[in-house]
């Protein structure tokens, strides 16, 4: 007789993963973006998603254009798109341009250097990033020149925006002088705004827009409210639960007292998996709708709650996660970003 297949292993911590909140933000970039194309930002995979389930989903759609800032990201998709719809952020070194010409995707060149590398190498379809004042990455106005340039065969002519989550004066500058770098410049495309960038109008959409925080639920203006859904939720099983007393200190350097007899709920789920120190004393779960307060400090793998208002509280139970991002954000002095991204590799990622 064939011996039986284990059960398959499930982690005690999953995400649970909206397959259509993420095509509906999508859409809703999409219209807000008029008559400029959507593209999508799935570094860092896919925001701690999962880039692979998110470029399905999204190229599904008609989503054409993804943005990876890594080698390694694009050669992780390269089966699911033509390669030509995924841009490589960070550029390329020469010893890159072997594995750039197999993966087949497009470089985004920051630096002389970096163009030099790419004419060296043979050239091709590329990107250009310009720098109109965040200074982290691009071609400044100071380094712009015609022969720069020539010779390149530029797709996306594109800069990226500073302070777009904000009312400033830096958006308008960043706007115009992009305009002004970008003239007497042959590309097919021009591209400004992220996720926020798409909020503030027409004039910052140019040809195609690079959302990523919002795809994945972040709200990154107010505006965003009631435009964009909520993606992912958190859920963490019951390991135990214990009726402490009046006194009794829990967790590391027993930064909580029980104030009185309590039942205490120690869950799956821990700072190794993105959910931060931030959040000791301070997070919260909920079962059943009742609100079970973090106490004590996050631990690696375990958080322990009130289960004051859940008597019912097994061992076993799973209890979801307050982390709306906005409000998650607040508690914990995390960004939105930061939430997302740091989810890590022990979840079973879920999608619905
Ligand atoms: C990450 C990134 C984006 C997406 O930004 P969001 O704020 O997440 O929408 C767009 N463009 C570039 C160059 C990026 O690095």
């Amino acid at each position: 007789m064939m011996p039986a297949e284990p059960p398959a292993l499930h982690a005690p911590v999953r995400l649970k993963l909206d397959s259509d909140a993420l095509v509906s933000n999508w859409r809703a970039l999409a219209k807000k973006s008029g008559s400029a194309l959507c593209g999508a930002a799935v570094k860092a995979d896919g925001y701690g998603l999962g880039a692979r389930a998110v470029v399905k989903r999204l190229a599904a759609e008609g989503c054409k254009d993804f943005f990876v800032a890594h080698w390694r990201e694009a050669e992780k998709i390269s089966d699911l798109v033509p390669s030509e719809q995924i841009s490589v952020l960070n550029g390329l070194t020469a010893v890159d341009t072997v594995a750039a010409r197999k993966i087949g995707a497009v470089p985004v060149l920051n630096t002389k250097e970096q163009i030099a590398t790419w004419k060296a190498a043979g050239g091709g379809r590329c990107h250009v990033m310009l720098d109109t004042g965040i200074n982290r990455l691009g071609i400044g106005p100071e380094q712009l020149s015609s022969e720069l340039l020539d010779g390149l065969d530029i797709d996306i002519l594109m800069s990226h925006l500073a302070s777009a989550d904000e009312d400033s004066e830096q958006n308008e500058r960043q706007r115009v002088l992009f305009g002004e770098m970008s003239a007497g410049i042959d590309c097919k495309r021009m591209s400004l705004a992220n996720s926020a960038g798409i909020m503030l109008g027409t004039g910052y959409h140019f040809d195609l827009t690079r959302p990523g925080l919002s795809l994945y639920g972040g709200i990154a203006r107010p505006e965003m409210e009631g435009v964009i859904s909520p993606v992912v939720s958190i859920e963490a099983r019951v390991l135990q639960v214990r009726s402490l007393q009046a006194n009794d200190p829990v967790g590391y350097n027993a930064t909580f007292e029980c104030p009185s007899d309590m039942p205490v709920a120690t869950i799956a789920l821990g700072y190794a998996d993105g959910y931060l120190r931030a959040f000791s004393n301070n997070g919260c779960a909920k079962f059943d709708g009742k609100a079970l307060p973090v106490i004590g400090r996050v631990s690696m793998d375990l958080v322990t709650l009130d289960a004051s208002l859940a008597p019912d509280l097994r061992e076993g139970d799973w209890v979801s996660i307050d982390y709306d991002l906005e409000g998650a954000s607040e508690t914990s002095g995390l960004s939105q970003y930061e939430l997302l991204t740091g989810l890590g590799d022990r979840f079973d990622r879920i999608w619905e």
